[in-house]
């Protein structure tokens, strides 16, 4: 299925004209996207509380203000707090001060998916959501140069959400290497399904290798670099994203190249496994909203869930090799 791709020409940055821009949250992103903004002649005020990045955002020269101010001040208010603090925030300090005709837009699908925000009825809500960590929102801003975004319009009551949150966008400097339509479903969907079904496979198939080799009787430095402590892969993965999957086998030994696509092909059985397990992981803990309800129930105690999965994982073996090798240097 193709998607749409907006590019500069298809956004206006005059739309903003005589808006004021509310950016809540100056960390990661509210830091980048604020500043480009302001780069791009909109009129930005930060809403934060009154702490260090608070200071921070004074000594880059913005005006800053109450959350609780900001969401009034602002025709347009920019969403950037962490996720799991969103729903109360909003419902305490920002829908209040919300107007008719008002924008929010929010940078990360999950709490409209899973329909966590209360928010006014009479309010668009948006999505420019980048898939780039902040610090290079700004620097690729600066070089004139793009970034992979999600955009989409959640709800359309002006009948202008899509010009404001492509404007938006075109602010921050993502539309110059085009953004992507989307929705917060398709964007929550994709992010959980890479942190439920990608990654933790990466880690098993670490933990897998690491038990194999290391009961052949091979060394931890040797194994360990062999893996990851080299950071080999992450130019394998620089790779692939410049060349492509196949393309890039290029630039390995024709031993590797022969070794890889041979036992690729002898893999067709765990393959299948894995399209059924991650199936059931998409469809009924992510789609069906199983995860985000468990994860973000009321008064759930995230921090010590996390910390008592990190202890377990903490137990593997890899995970003391990985130790010690790093202590000797
Ligand atoms: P950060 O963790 O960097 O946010 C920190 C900001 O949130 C600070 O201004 C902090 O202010 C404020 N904050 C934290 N807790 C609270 C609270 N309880 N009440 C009020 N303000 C609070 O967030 P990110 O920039 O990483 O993420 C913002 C949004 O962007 C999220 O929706 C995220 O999913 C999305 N996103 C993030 C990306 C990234 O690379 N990090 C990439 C793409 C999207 P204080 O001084 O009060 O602590």
């Amino acid at each position: 299925m193709r998607a749409r791709t907006y590019h500069d020409s298809d956004a206006d940055l005059d739309v903003l004209t005589g808006r004021t821009v509310a950016v809540v949250g100056y960390g990661n992103q509210g830091c980048a996207q604020a500043q480009n903004l302001r780069d791009s002649r909109v009129r930005v005020v930060v809403g934060n509380r009154d702490d260090d990045y608070r200071a921070r955002a004074v000594h880059d020269g913005f005006e800053v203000l109450g959350i609780d101010q900001a969401a009034r001040a602002g025709r347009i208010v920019l969403l950037l707090i962490p996720d799991e603090v969103q729903a109360g925030v909003v419902a305490e300090q920002i829908a209040p001060g919300l107007g008719a005709g008002d924008t929010l837009v929010v940078a990360s699908g999950y709490n409209l998916a899973f329909g966590l925000l209360d928010l006014p009825a009479d309010v668009d809500v948006v999505m420019v959501a980048p898939r780039m960590i902040g610090e290079a929102v700004r620097d690729r801003y600066l070089r004139g140069a793009g970034y992979p975004c999600l955009v989409s319009v959640e709800r359309d009551v002006t009948g202008t959400a899509l010009a404001t949150a492509l404007a938006v966008a075109r602010g921050i400097g993502a539309t110059a290497a085009g953004a992507i339509e989307s929705s917060a479903r398709e964007e929550a969907a994709l992010d959980l399904f890479s942190e439920q079904a990608i990654w933790p496979t990466v880690f098993a198939v670490l933990q897998a290798s690491y038990e194999v080799l290391a009961d052949a009787g091979f060394s931890d430095e040797a194994i360990l670099d062999e893996m990851y402590l080299s950071g080999e892969p992450a130019e394998v993965f620089a790779r692939i994203s410049e060349m492509g999957l196949l393309e890039q086998l290029r630039v390995h030994s024709r031993t590797s190249q022969y070794g890889q696509l041979l036992h690729l092909e002898r893999s067709a059985e765990l393959v299948g496994t894995l399209r059924d397990r991650f199936a059931r992981i998409l469809r009924g803990e992510i789609l069906s909203g199983r995860f985000a309800a468990e994860w973000s129930a009321p008064g759930a105690d995230t921090e010590s869930r996390i910390r008592a999965l990190l202890d377990r994982a903490g137990t593997h073996p890899l995970i003391a090799a990985e130790r010690a090798v790093r202590a000797r240097g």
